[in-house]
């Protein structure tokens, strides 16, 4: 049992948890963005971080401190968090990425974590090799053994109170990922980075970045923090949390802002094609595009910088309230229609409907069916397994229809994309939902199939289905020994 991280919250995969990390002496709430600071490029100052942003967290690179002489004796001598100025926690990366960009570097991982520790890291990292997507399974594999061996080197550090990282690799091998995390949480380790989604999320590849996600969380624990590595765009927080994601860490505030790039929740503009500034934050709301096109490099770089931290911290805090309201899926559902790969993304979580439902909290407010994938989701899923568990007998009548009627021995209503309940659950979560008038063809085929699974628990009653008006595909999933009627024909 992980003690240092607590869940108080759910919906769907994501959480709102306590990751308290004692080096540093705080608590941060997650799900928690880890803005970037290069030690050698200080685009926004740490401390305003702190104060105007509320960051918690950070995360620094203890290879480049360390490989630079005068950064590496200040850090030695006065401590990360006063070298930053910087209260809250600091995570230390290790070098890994600039072991994989250049192929080699100068450090092993007993001794960048125990420079980690030396200059006040509350995070350290080993040197695990982050394994790219594509490469040929003999190679994931080879990579693989490399990062747990650095994994064990890790373990054998004293590093006190310091937590430390468990990064979880494999490349796109979804086995591969989870007999990773499965390695990587029988460590004594902490956290649980997923490392090298970057290509997939870069080139639009949020299917598999989900499948990967997914993957790595069959192996990990329900009590591990987890970290998608590389992952600042706050377009895809939502998803990325619905998955089971706990930190971020955005180097994309700072590196978007330095080539004129806008981040919003739909995607990405470029300053030269914007006519306006869509966004409420203070430097959109005092400035024109103009305005910030006037602006020399640095202080154009800044104010995009701290436009993106905004936007980033303010979909973050859009995702914590949804967790809390127990609509975490409308959310990610009102997001994948900001961009087809996004909806792609949508469609694999949904794909993992199962382990969504293990978390996924018995009753919430309220459920909206807001288009075909909204059929797909946990709830509609835990309904059907609730219909092999609910007994009925006799003569019954399945409908759609508010009214009740004496000819029938039971009369249960028919909610697409549910199904049949009796009536008794009409008012129980999620059979309150909200649908449009307009029923698509999945909801109505969703239904059918809560009609076979009733009919396939019960074979002895005699079911009778009263729906509106359903397409042919749907009546398809009926079993044959229900009578249809259609109420629309009929009326
Ligand atoms: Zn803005």
């Amino acid at each position: 049992m992980r003690d240092h991280f607590e869940l108080r919250h759910a919906d769907a995969a994501g959480r709102i948890g306590e990751l308290t990390v004692p080096r540093a002496g705080v608590t941060v709430e997650t799900p928690a963005l880890m803005p970037v600071i290069n030690p050698n490029i200080e685009t926004i100052p740490p401390v305003q971080l702190e104060t105007e942003f509320g960051a918690q967290v950070l995360i620094t690179n203890s290879y480049i401190i360390r490989s630079t002489p005068d950064l590496r004796e200040r850090a030695l001598d006065e401590g990360l968090h006063s070298m930053l100025d910087f209260s809250g926690a600091i995570v230390t990366d290790s070098g890994s990425f600039q072991l994989a960009e250049y192929g080699e570097i100068d450090v092993t991982t007993p001794e960048i974590i125990e420079f980690q520790y030396d200059i006040g890291s509350d995070v350290g990292t080993p040197v695990d090799i982050p394994t790219p997507p594509d490469v040929s399974r003999e190679q994931a594999e080879r990579d693989l053994a490399t990062t747990e061996e650095a994994l064990a080197d890790a373990e054998a550090v004293d590093t006190g109170e310091m937590l430390v990282n468990a990064p979880v690799q494999g490349s796109t091998y979804p086995d591969l990922r989870e007999r990773a995390a499965r390695a990587a949480y029988d460590t004594d380790l902490d956290v649980f980075p997923v490392g090298a989604v970057v290509p997939l999320m870069n080139s639009y590849r949020y299917a598999e970045m989900i499948d990967v996600v997914a993957a790595a969380k069959r192996g990990l624990g329900a009590d591990a923090p987890v970290h998608l590595f590389g992952a600042g765009h706050p377009m895809m927080f939502a998803l990325a949390v619905a998955a089971g994601c706990d930190l971020f860490d955005s180097a994309a505030y700072a590196l978007y802002a330095r080539d004129d790039r806008y981040l919003t929740v739909r995607g990405t503009e470029h300053l030269d094609e914007l006519e306006y500034l869509p966004c409420e934050c203070p430097v959109c709301a005092r400035h024109a595009p103009d305005d910030l096109r006037a602006c020399d490099d640095a202080e154009r770089e800044r104010r995009l910088a701290e436009h993106n931290l905004h936007v980033s911290y303010g979909e973050l805090r859009r995702v914590k309230q949804a967790i809390r309201r127990g609509n975490l899926l409308e959310l990610v559902e009102s997001r994948a229609r900001g961009h087809p790969a996004m909806l792609d993304g949508y469609r694999a979580l949904l794909d993992h409907a199962a382990a969504l439902e293990r978390s996924d909290p018995v009753s919430k407010d309220a459920f909206f069916y807001l288009s075909a994938e909204s059929a797909r989701r946990p709830e509609v899923r835990r309904h059907h397994a609730r219909l092999d568990r609910l007994p009925v007998s006799g003569d019954v009548l399945l409908t759609e229809g508010k009214g009740g009627s004496d000819t029938y021995d039971h009369v249960w209503r028919v909610v697409p994309p549910f199904g049949p309940h009796p009536r008794e659950l009409s008012d129980a979560y999620p059979l309150t939902a909200e649908t449009p008038d307009r029923v698509d063809r999945a909801a109505q085929e969703s239904a059918a199939r809560g009609v076979a699974r009733l009919v396939d628990a019960n074979p002895d009653a005699t079911v009778t289905l009263a729906h509106d008006d359903w397409d042919a595909s749907a009546l398809a999933l009926v079993p044959d020994s229900v009578t249809l009627r259609n109420r629309v024909v009929d009326s």
